[in-house]
């Protein structure tokens, strides 16, 4: 039994683990300061500028 849970765990992350690297098929950059910012940045932590540049890598 505790062989089979553990199995479980492990494809639920490795699901996860492909998700993730999907996200990171993108980066995001401040366009005022050049800062990069995580995904779900909606302005920039350094300089406050919320003109975000989305690119696909
Ligand atoms: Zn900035």
């Amino acid at each position: 039994m505790a062989s089979a849970s553990t199995s479980r765990f492990d494809r639920s992350v490795s699901s996860s683990t492909s998700k993730w690297s999907r996200a990171c098929a993108y980066s995001w950059e401040c366009r005022n300061c050049g800062e990069a910012l995580s995904e779900d940045a909606e302005e920039c932590p350094r300089c406050g500028a919320e003109n975000i540049a989305r690119y696909e890598l």
